[in-house]
């Protein structure tokens, strides 16, 4: 309880109950036609330029919308705006920010079935991926509302010994410079953005290239929430271009990112090489997600839990199981219900509720990933590949896929997509599997499923990662509850969602007052 104001997560909506569900999916209805039209958004104004056709990844004869990219007269205009506007954000009182960021949550909940239709027509998200999108979104708003009030609200006094008064202030930076991917086109978007404008930043967001619209959608309902319109500037475009040009520029105050480690790492050379201020890189990153499963679990649940990490979000989440290591004991057992659960797994259209996995988000990703499954297959041996239904043939589809190894070493990188990596493992063995997995340098999620429970809590210390997840799934987070983020090559913390997340979009400031 912070400020006398107890925070709720978001309810997200039981489809089970049809007094909840009739609506909901008549509204998601209404946007199943809808040619949404998006570009930068620069004071407030809706600039044009060179446009491109967004088409549905789950059927490219399925058009979505239109988007112009921000050229580079919207790009100098956006960080002159947003430095413009600083002084008088960052001064603005928090709670006149924080109000502005819940009236924000409350119209993301109006507007959520054109949310959650747009969220599966241009990024292929399923509709329970849609709903858990908006709710998260949701949370991100009012969990940082609150933690702002709570850091930001009053200075803190500081000791006068000689009878000076010294207080010490919590600020915004300047401009934050806020890049998303398109995984969660809406949640991961906003999680930035809203934390950079609670703390007192202004901000300059670019989304995705494959998700503007949801980008573009966001940024409207925000400035209809109150947040001044020079103070949020929007500017979708490609990475080589706006993104390139926005982390070169010597005003901006800090940089947020959530994205390839590769591209991580070309930002923050970009920040060092560039002139102006030394300032925070915040990057959330990739992952090889392993889970670890003893003789003594139960391979129904860890099953279940497998399927959900691995397959649903079409693998297309950072946090998504790569490689499951088995007991050997168990192992046969395991593959054998896992190969009978892959097979159920719905494949198809994301904005039928029955759907678990959709499309992935682009050609360029379908054709790595494809060629992905056929190299490891070589490698190793394959122990399932799920038959694409029809229906699937004119979208990005990827087949659902497991496969056998003998180490983490044959794999190169992370796949982002429905793949699993599977390898067995002898109990004495277990210091190794400790080893290969970190020393993959990566550090986001680790599941493990294991009865013995001091053994399991062994696991969790000897591995280095951010999350931890035992005897359940290892993807979805919740704001707050499981807050997010890695170490290593998976980012640079502190977690999205976590208490501690505003302190790196921050500075200091301590008055002396000899008055
Ligand atoms: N927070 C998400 C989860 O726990 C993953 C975020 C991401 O993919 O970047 O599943």
């Amino acid at each position: 309880d912070i400020f006398g104001e107890e925070r709720k997560n978001s309810k997200g909506l039981n489809m089970n109950i049809i007094s909840e569900s009739e609506p909901f999916f008549a509204g998601i209805e209404k946007f199943s036609q809808t040619q949404w039209q998006a570009g930068p958004l620069v004071n407030g104004e809706t600039l044009t330029g060179e446009t491109i056709n967004v088409v549905s990844p789950f059927d490219t004869n399925q058009a979505v919308g239109k988007v112009a990219f921000a050229n580079n007269q919207a790009v100098e205009l956006a960080l002159s705006s947003a430095q413009a506007s600083f002084h008088s954000w960052s001064h603005t009182p928090v709670e006149e920010r924080a109000n502005a960021l819940q009236k924000l949550a409350d119209l993301l909940e109006e507007n959520r079935e054109e949310l959650i239709a747009l969220c599966t027509r241009e990024a292929g998200k399923s509709i329970q991926d849609g709903i858990d999108e908006v709710r998260e979104a949701v949370d991100f708003c009012r969990y940082y509302a609150i933690q702002a009030k709570k850091m930001m609200a009053k200075p803190e006094l500081l000791p006068g010994p000689t009878g000076e008064l010294n207080e010490l202030f919590i600020q915004g930076r300047g401009i934050f410079v806020c890049i998303s991917p398109w995984n969660f086109p809406l949640a991961i978007f906003l999680g930035q953005v809203t934390a950079a404008l609670a703390a007192g930043n202004t901000v300059v967001a670019k989304p995705a290239e494959q998700t503007s619209i949801v980008g573009y959608r966001a940024v409207q309902l925000a400035h209809e929430a109150g947040i001044p319109t020079d103070v949020l500037q929007f500017l979708p475009g490609t990475g080589a271009t706006v993104g390139a040009a926005i982390t070169s520029d010597e005003r901006i105050g800090g940089v947020c990112f959530t994205g390839s480690t590769g591209t991580a790492k070309l930002i923050n050379r970009t920040l060092a090489n560039r002139e102006g201020a030394i300032i925070p890189l915040i990057a959330e990153t990739g992952g090889q997600n392993a889970m670890i499963v003893d003789s003594t679990s139960q391979a129904e649940q860890v099953v279940a839990d497998v399927v959900a990490s691995s397959f649903t979000s079409a693998g297309q989440r950072c946090s998504a199981l790569r490689v499951l290591f088995l007991q050997e004991d168990i192992a046969d057992r395991v593959l054998d219900v896992m190969q009978g659960a892959m097979e159920e797994l719905s494949i198809g259209n994301p904005s039928s509720v029955k759907t678990d996995v959709g499309p992935v988000i682009d050609a360029t990703a379908q054709a790595n990933l494809n060629a992905h499954i056929d190299h490891i297959s070589q490698v190793g041996k394959l122990i399932k590949k799920n038959q694409l239904p029809e229906g699937t043939e004119n979208g990005y589809f990827v087949a659902p896929t497991a496969v056998e190894i003998d180490s983490i070493k044959v794999l190169d990188k992370e796949h982002f997509g429905p793949i699993l990596h599977v390898i067995r493992y002898k109990a004495a063995n277990l210091a190794e599997v400790i080893n290969e997995i970190n020393s993959t340098g990566f550090g986001l999620t680790l599941g493990i499923h294991s009865r013995n429970e001091s053994h399991a809590l062994n696991l969790a210390d000897k591995v280095d990662v951010g999350n931890v997840y035992i005897n359940r799934n290892q993807i979805g987070a919740v704001v707050g509850v499981q807050p997010f983020g890695g170490q290593g090559l998976s980012g640079t913390g502190p977690k999205a969602g976590g208490p501690h997340y505003l302190t790196r979009f921050i500075t200091e400031k301590t008055r002396t007052n000899n008055i």
